[in-house]
């Protein structure tokens, strides 16, 4: 249970945010309780083979909201790649990221994990097969290590050599004084919002997902930061599904698969290339690039 309560953890440094995430944390601990109670019924292992994530004509409404958040979406994600979602400003690209973490759930269709139903996977479970990597990472008072293993603290040494490799963050390591010992956070060694993000992407690959959600950072990167965080996103493709979204062109062009959505829908899906042709807001989109904005929305 704790497992994947503690990467809501992630990102939350601040001794003053501590107390609001213990908060969050028994209160879902005693959601998924209440859940799962009435949910025992576990469908065994993933089917091998099975694709990371399926939407089979998913719709979702928030309470009171006069159109679908989410309307009539299908797509089938394999087991390892990347995937970007694109969109304008309120098109639907937060909301299918919360119904993949099943924060809510659908009111039309079905989506699946490795070939299960929700309905038929517990919560507890669901969530240990996902990471989470939000927009903001702050950085938890401790050292480096710490930082990385939170959500894992049995990762052993080359665990978290691996992640710190997988994740671009060697160099950063190597340029600080103590290596993966050095302080960070209050009083100790600061890092840039891409580099946390980085880090967080390790400390979220020790957890060994399934699928990872990246929610690309918006703010402005370094060019030497944007390119780490795009071979970062790009070799995390072999070891599990990342779906990110995308606000930078230059994520959704190296992506595997691109899903375009507008007003709620998918208007359209593929490679770059193809979208480049036959989606005329996906041209759109990458043509007002290279301005981060234009894209998120
Ligand atoms: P952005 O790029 O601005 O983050 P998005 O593509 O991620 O947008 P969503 O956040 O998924 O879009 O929102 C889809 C639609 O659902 C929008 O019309 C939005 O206003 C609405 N919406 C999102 N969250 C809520 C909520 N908690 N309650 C009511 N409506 C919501």
């Amino acid at each position: 249970l704790v497992s994947p309560l503690v990467l809501f953890f992630m990102g939350l440094g601040e001794v003053q945010q501590g107390r609001a995430a213990i908060a969050r944390v028994v209160e879902l601990a005693d959601l998924e309780q209440e859940e799962d109670d009435g949910r025992t019924a576990i469908a065994g292992h993933p089917r091998a083979g099975a694709p990371a994530v399926e939407f089979r004509d998913v719709g979702f409404r928030y309470e009171g909201a006069a159109t679908p958040a989410v309307d009539g979406v299908s797509f089938t994600l394999p087991a390892t790649g990347v995937t970007a979602v694109v969109g304008p400003s309120g098109a639907g690209k937060s909301t299918v990221f919360q119904l993949v973490e099943r924060f809510m759930a659908p009111d039309q269709g079905s989506v699946r994990l490795l070939g299960q139903d929700a309905g038929d996977v517990s919560l507890a479970q669901w969530r240990s097969r996902i990471a989470l990597v939000e927009q903001d990472c702050p950085l938890m008072r401790g050292t480096l290590r710490e930082n990385l293993v939170y959500a894992c603290p049995d990762a052993d040494d080359e665990q978290v050599r691996d992640a710190v490799r997988a994740a671009h963050l060697e160099d950063v390591v190597a340029a600080l004084p103590d290596g993966l010992d050095t302080r960070l956070g209050e009083a100790g060694v600061g890092l840039s919002g891409g580099q946390r993000q980085r880090l967080a992407v390790a400390r979220a690959l020790l957890t060994r997902p399934s699928v990872l959600l990246l929610d690309e950072a918006t703010s402005q990167l370094d060019s030497d930061s944007e390119r780490a965080l795009r071979e970062t996103v790009t070799s995390l493709g072999d070891r599990c599904q990342v779906i990110t979204v995308a606000h930078r062109m230059s994520t959704a062009m190296s992506a595997d698969h691109i899903l375009v959505m507008e007003g709620g829908r998918l208007r359209a899906q593929g490679p770059h290339a193809r979208l480049m042709d036959d989606d005329e807001l996906y041209r759109r989109l990458a043509d007002q690039q290279l301005s981060p904005v234009a894209l998120a929305g």
